[in-house]
């Protein structure tokens, strides 16, 4: 039967367990009801489940029967899907809502599992057609806590015995796209995200002398503009950067100079170019006008995610299998990155691969004006889940048979 039919076929169960998944969310690397609900889902299928040490992700290999396929023969496709939530409280009163408060998967990581689950059933019952094998990727802590590269270093590119040879991984999205629409582009598809925490160091005194102190306030103030003529004299403005300075944070009154003045930053870009460049400058900047006022400044990455970089023939390949599978109207392709990050950016770096939108917003809602990923408003539409399930499989069955 088509890949198609089969996954409308299983489209109730897997509407199901995205229900059960996002009543129940969990934040960051440590997803123990999530890691369960994955795990019970993927029982009786013919394939070899690792679960992680440093966090609870899931790994399944399934190995093809088909001459070739199997034990470290032929190629091998990798698919992943997140299954973290976020420090949300939701507000859309759906009957399946989250039952904990304060948490919620607002960014559509639950309708990613539940997808994947359905290529993980699809692929298990074309196994003696597929000459090779499928790692399929649960990963946990992809908003800012780098699930992918704790999955990496536990071996997840390997898990089939060698490298895979092409890595996909599919993100709805709750408005922009319209439902039902995959979206994808060569090169650069997600920013990179860096963020920087800067302290400037003066000695504090009274405000009526301020020749007896030294005042960070000032210099805070001067690298905060400072940073943003760096993004206009430094950068091409074809290879773009954004600093925001979000948090300035000195002195406690009117009349007193405070010891230190404390900014945080996030630094986007789109190019390993950019990316090496404003992370050298943007420290030196902060250093240099704090020594020339004669006052010291820290400044600390303390977190970051790499570009997103597609592969071009990948992200072309994947395109096809769109529109050759669904229709030409499925597929639009992206004309800019988003200035998001993803942590599928770490997997991209090893492995050629494409990261692909899919459009999930309601039905009858206007996708320009919907509530985005990450609102407390945010609905996804659990009907992208048979097609979603589907790509996924027909990516691989295509990917390895090609
Ligand atoms: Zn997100
Ligand atoms: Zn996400």
């Amino acid at each position: 039967m088509a890949v198609t039919e089969d996954a409308t076929a299983i489209a109730g169960e897997l509407t199901q367990l995205r229900r059960a998944i996002h009543a129940e969310p969990e934040i960051g690397l440590e997803l123990p009801l999530t890691q369960q609900k994955i795990v019970t889902a993927l029982d009786g299928l013919p394939v070899e489940l690792t679960l992680g040490s440093a966090l609870s992700s899931v790994t399944a290999v399934l190995r093809g029967e088909r001459k070739g396929g199997g034990e470290a023969g032929g190629p091998v496709v990798l698919l992943r899907a997140d299954m973290d939530a976020l420090p949300v409280t939701e507000r859309t009163g759906l009957g399946f809502a989250s039952r904990i408060d304060g948490t919620m998967h607002a960014c559509g990581h639950d309708l990613h599992s539940a997808m994947l689950v359905g290529a993980a059933r699809l692929l298990s019952a074309r196994r003696a057609e597929l000459p090779g094998s499928v790692v399929f990727m649960f990963q946990p802590g992809e908003e800012g806590h780098g699930g992918a590269r704790f999955m990496i270093e536990e071996g997840v590119l390997d898990a089939a015995g060698k490298r895979a040879d092409a890595a996909y991984a599919l993100h709805v999205a709750s408005a922009e796209l319209p439902f039902g629409v995959f979206s994808s582009r060569g090169g650069p598809m997600m920013a990179a995200a860096e963020a920087l925490d800067i302290t400037v160091t003066g000695r504090g005194g009274h405000g009526s002398q301020p020749h007896h102190a030294a005042d960070p306030i000032p210099v805070a103030c001067e690298i905060v503009t400072a940073l943003q003529v760096l993004v206009t004299r430094r950068f091409d403005i074809f290879d773009p950067v954004v600093i925001t300075v979000g948090s300035f944070h000195a002195g406690t009154t009117n009349n007193v100079i405070p010891d230190e003045a404390r900014l945080q930053v996030t630094i986007r870009s789109f190019s390993l170019e950019a990316r090496a460049l404003v992370r050298e400058s943007a420290v030196r900047v902060v250093h240099q006008i704090a020594a020339a006022h004669g006052l010291t400044a820290t400044a600390e990455f303390t977190g970051s995610y790499p570009v997103t970089i597609n592969d071009d023939a990948e992200a072309r390949f994947a395109a096809g299998v769109v529109a050759d599978f669904l229709g030409e109207d499925r597929y639009h392709p992206q004309a800019t990155p988003m200035a998001g990050a993803e942590d599928f950016s770490y997997v991209l770096e090893q492995v050629p691969g494409a990261f692909i939108m899919l459009g999930a917003c309601p039905p009858g809602v206007d996708p320009a004006t919907a509530p985005f990923n990450h609102s407390a408003l945010a609905v996804f539409d659990d009907m992208v889940l048979a097609d979603g399930a589907a790509l996924f499989t027909e990516l691989a069955v295509r990917r390895l048979t090609r």
